[in-house]
């Protein structure tokens, strides 16, 4: 068969394990490798074997106070804070810099740990070092708000950090997704706290090395490692951090909300997807496929912006799911490690569950035309199958819910007003993927479709500079360029008069 999936793969497992794997992972606070104070840890299984390859600490609340300690303090009398934006930036670069010559390690250790494909976790480092680079930039190109008032007044905008900013993170692309709030929140003079997944903590404790080599002062990172209910939980309701910016699930977003409410703590969410790729019988069949293919298949399907439903105009209908399926089919799933590989293994065994869960939900729900189940030769470790259902209705649960694997949903429709009621039926909206060369009917949908992005006859390539978010129940606020720089810093108006002061004569009659 054409599946690169072999038989006796297990026997391959050896090769997957990376040289020189930490022996513990610790957290790092004002600028020390230190363990919980009260030595908690959690294990950290590998998605290949499912055995516990390392002891991460255990962040409890005394753990997220001291690192919350060190923080505020380097904001109150620490250096960052303080400094030009250009002396930031170097910094700044510096960080890019590192990341960038350490790509292919970031990546063994990264794939090693979350199962992304090695080819796409080198990508994701490479986007990760493109985030500090963007924002070393944006920050001394940043125009200043000065306005000239009658009166020979100036009013200006003086942007100004926040202070520690909790940083609470996902396991999907860990790493990428670590930079992408760590280099607007440094760059803009905050100092921070971050939590990553307690899935896949490896990639971030090289953060400690590469801040520390390119000089950025001690506290102003801090990592904390942990569970989400506990050290996340302590996080959230500290009463020294002011702002939270959150990437995860939809649900745990709101119980978080809940939990900042009482502090009215400034929330940035980015959170679950169920996004529509619409594809209309006038499309370009070819792009399409191979763009839906990657769409839903890249990063093991583990993508909040993934094209997980597939609604197809009926005249290409039949074709297209025949084409799609057979693509599917021969989508090479393997090791993480191998450079062939294009779909690796789930994070963890608790998620593969939840994925198989959908996958033996949806032979109910709909007509299974690709995977299933497990690939062959591997009945092992977290893999599976690329799947494919086809004929699904809108309130199956495989159409309404995200399944966050490689697992995909495909409905035919009728007309371009069926089209946007599917892709508006779910409480999710990250985004949306249209296939047509109706020009119009491209815009139309555009302006009509519940997503915070849309990409047209397009993957998902985004510069830096547009606004990356979700509507309804994906999220809240936008990240990018700006958006970011305005959410970690307070827009401080000051108002000066230059000329003599013209003042309402009051009390004085
Ligand atoms: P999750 O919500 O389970 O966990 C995310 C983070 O929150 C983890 O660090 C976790 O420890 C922490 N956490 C959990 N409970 C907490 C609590 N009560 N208080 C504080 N922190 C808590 O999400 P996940 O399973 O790690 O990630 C997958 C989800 O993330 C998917 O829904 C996916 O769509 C979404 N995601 C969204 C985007 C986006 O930009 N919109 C990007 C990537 C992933």
């Amino acid at each position: 068969s054409d599946q690169h999936p072999r038989p006796n793969a297990r026997h391959d497992q050896a090769g997957h394990r990376p040289a020189d794997l930490p022996a513990t992972i610790q957290h790092y606070i004002d600028g020390q490798l230190v363990d919980s104070l009260g030595g908690e840890t959690f294990d950290v299984l590998d998605p290949v074997s499912n055995e516990t390859y390392v002891q991460a600490a255990a962040g409890q609340q005394g753990d997220v106070d001291a690192a919350v300690a060190a923080a505020r303090r380097a904001f109150t009398d620490g250096p960052w804070p303080r400094m030009l934006p250009r002396e930031r930036s170097r910094v700044l670069h510096k960080i890019a810099d590192i990341v960038e010559s350490r790509g292919d390690r970031l990546a063994e250790l990264e794939s090693f740990d979350s199962g992304l494909p090695i080819t796409q976790a080198l990508g994701q480092a490479r986007r990760a070092a493109e985030n500090f680079r963007f924002f070393a930039d944006l920050i001394v190109a940043q125009a200043d708000d000065t306005y000239k008032v009658p009166g020979r007044q100036i009013n200006y905008v003086n942007r100004k950090p926040i202070g520690v900013a909790g940083l609470i993170t996902p396991w999907n692309t860990p790493f990428m997704l670590e930079s992408w709030k760590l280099a607007p929140a440094i760059a803009t003079g905050n100092t921070v706290v971050l939590k990553p997944a307690e899935f896949t903590p490896l990639s971030a404790s090289l953060w400690a090395g590469i801040f520390e080599e390119a000089g950025l002062p001690a506290g102003v990172f801090n990592l904390v490692n942990g569970l989400g209910e506990e050290a996340g939980d302590a996080l959230v309701k500290h009463p020294d951090v002011p702002l939270i910016s959150f990437t995860g699930e939809s649900s745990t977003g709101q119980l978080i909300f809940g939990n900042a409410a009482p502090y009215l703590k400034g929330l940035s969410m980015e959170l679950g997807g169920k996004s529509p790729a619409v594809v209309f019988a006038d499309a370009d069949l070819d792009a399409a496929i191979d763009a839906t293919i990657f769409g839903v298949f890249s990063l093991n399907g583990e993508r909040c912006t993934a094209g997980s439903r597939i609604l197809v105009e009926r005249p290409v209908y039949d074709e297209f799911v025949e084409r799609y399926a057979a693509q599917a089919a021969r989508v090479r799933v393997g090791y993480p490690h191998d450079p062939e590989t294009e779909v690796g293994a789930l994070v963890h065994p608790e998620h593969y569950e939840k994925v198989m869960g959908y996958v033996e939900l949806g032979k109910t729900e709909g007509r299974l035309v690709a995977g299933g189940g497990r690939p062959e030769g591997f009945d092992f470790g977290n893999f599976v199958a690329p799947t494919v259902f086809a004929d699904v209705a809108p309130d199956a649960r495989i159409f309404t819910e995200e399944i966050f694997g490689p697992v995909v949903a495909i409905t035919p429709f009728d007309t371009e007003a069926e089209a946007l009621e599917l892709a508006n039926g779910t409480r999710y909206g990250l985004a949306a993927y249209v296939w047509t060369n109706d020009l119009k009917r491209a815009h139309n949908f555009s302006q009509a479709v519940e997503a915070g992005m849309v990409w047209l006859n397009s993957n998902n390539v985004r510069d830096l500079r547009t606004p990356f978010g979700g509507v309804k129940a994906s999220g809240l606020g936008h990240e990018g360029g700006y958006r970011s720089i305005d959410f970690y810093t307070d827009s401080q108006a000051v108002h000066i008069t230059l000329g003599k002061v013209h003042n309402p004569t009051f009390g004085k009659h």
